[in-house]
């Protein structure tokens, strides 16, 4: 059974949480909202709640977990090493949608870092995020709360959809602001590379850290030219029931519109333009993230089989959006 704690999401109170927290520091698995989705706990201190997370979402062990703490002091204590690059993103942007890469220097075990050398950490932004890292006192790694592979939850009926009765609790608080996974940066080289794209883009990260843009290196896995650094990263991600169609044009779009629809299957084009048959994303970055799993989540929920998106620019600030769309859209 999976018990579900409704709390403000702006000012939770303190015995609202007590109960969560408690469950969580015991090594349950206890899912809570963040600012970007929702995160699926688990104690990081403890090797028996890190098997159980991994149980849980059927998450291949290759692929390491991040570790949310409630301050850049308990961020610090995990690694081994705190350069320049990471105090100045650190003051920048936490609490907030941004992960660190750093050396841990045998700070946290193995389990969490699947094996690794570094260690993933981030202050989340979210009031009730916080207000529970702190009340469990103990840094809490948190996945994406959803079977593996599949959308990330931004709703608390997400959370129960996809892992309802397979965890000990939900702290639901309504809806999830940036709606799509942190940035992941990797500080643990000569040279910051960004590693996940999310809400906070390429060019806002660089002009912190005082280099042009370009400077940033960009991973492979983000469908971009640079390195591949990510240990256990999958194409398939974030992936809907449905199958995705990207395409460059709108005219792509309507073609295959018109070929599901001589085929007789249920189709929807996802669109960032007003059109014919479309469902449609605010035509903006933050906007788009937002509404992308919220809207992929309905699409499965309302039966569609095939979804046909446009993507748009390959330009820093929709890098994020791209990248999911892309995942979303290939096959497993
Ligand atoms: P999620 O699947 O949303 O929990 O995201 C975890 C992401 O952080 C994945 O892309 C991981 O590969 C990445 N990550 C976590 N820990 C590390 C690490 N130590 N080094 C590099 N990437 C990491
Ligand atoms: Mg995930």
């Amino acid at each position: 059974m999976t018990t579900v704690w409704t709390v403000d999401a702006e000012h939770p109170a303190p015995g609202d949480l007590a109960e969560a927290a408690r469950l969580l520091a015991a090594g349950n698995l206890v899912a809570f909202p963040t600012e970007t989705v929702y995160g699926l706990g688990a104690n990081a201190l403890s090797m028996e709640a890190i098997d159980r997370l991994y149980a849980a979402k059927g998450r291949p062990r290759a692929n390491p977990l991040i570790v949310h703490v409630a301050d850049p002091e308990s961020a610090q204590n995990l690694c081994d090493s705190w350069p320049d690059s990471a105090e100045l993103l650190a003051q920048a942007f936490w609490p907030g949608p941004l992960t660190l890469v750093l050396p841990h220097g045998g700070k946290i075990h193995s389990g969490v870092t699947a094996g690794g050398d570094t260690v993933a950490l981030r202050v989340p932004a979210h009031p009730v995020a916080l207000a529970l890292l702190r009340a469990a006192g103990i840094p809490v790694a948190a996945p994406s709360a959803n079977p593996s592979g599949f959308i990330s939850p931004t709703l608390p009926d997400h959370v129960l959809q996809g892992l309802g009765g397979k965890i000990a609790g939900l702290v639901s608080a309504g809806p999830c602001e940036r709606g799509v996974e942190s940035t992941v940066i990797d500080l643990s080289g000569s040279q910051p590379v960004l590693l996940r794209p999310g809400p906070l883009t390429p060019e806002e990260i660089a002009h912190v850290l005082g280099i042009p843009p370009e400077k940033l290196l960009i991973s492979a896995a983000t469908g971009m030219e640079g390195p591949e650094k990510s240990p256990g990263r999958m194409g398939r991600h974030y992936a809907p029931k449905a199958q995705v169609v990207c395409v460059a044009s709108s005219g792509e779009a309507q073609s295959w519109c018109d070929r599901w629809t001589r085929e007789g299957k249920r189709h929807v084009w996802l669109a960032l333009e007003p059109g014919p048959g479309s469902i449609l994303l605010p035509n903006t970055p933050p906007g788009a993230l937002h509404s992308i799993y919220k809207t992929l989540h309905k699409i499965d929920r309302d039966g569609y089989n095939h979804v046909v998106a446009v993507l748009p620019p390959a330009e820093g600030r929709w890098l994020a959006f791209r990248d999911r769309l892309l995942r979303a859209s290939l096959s497993q």
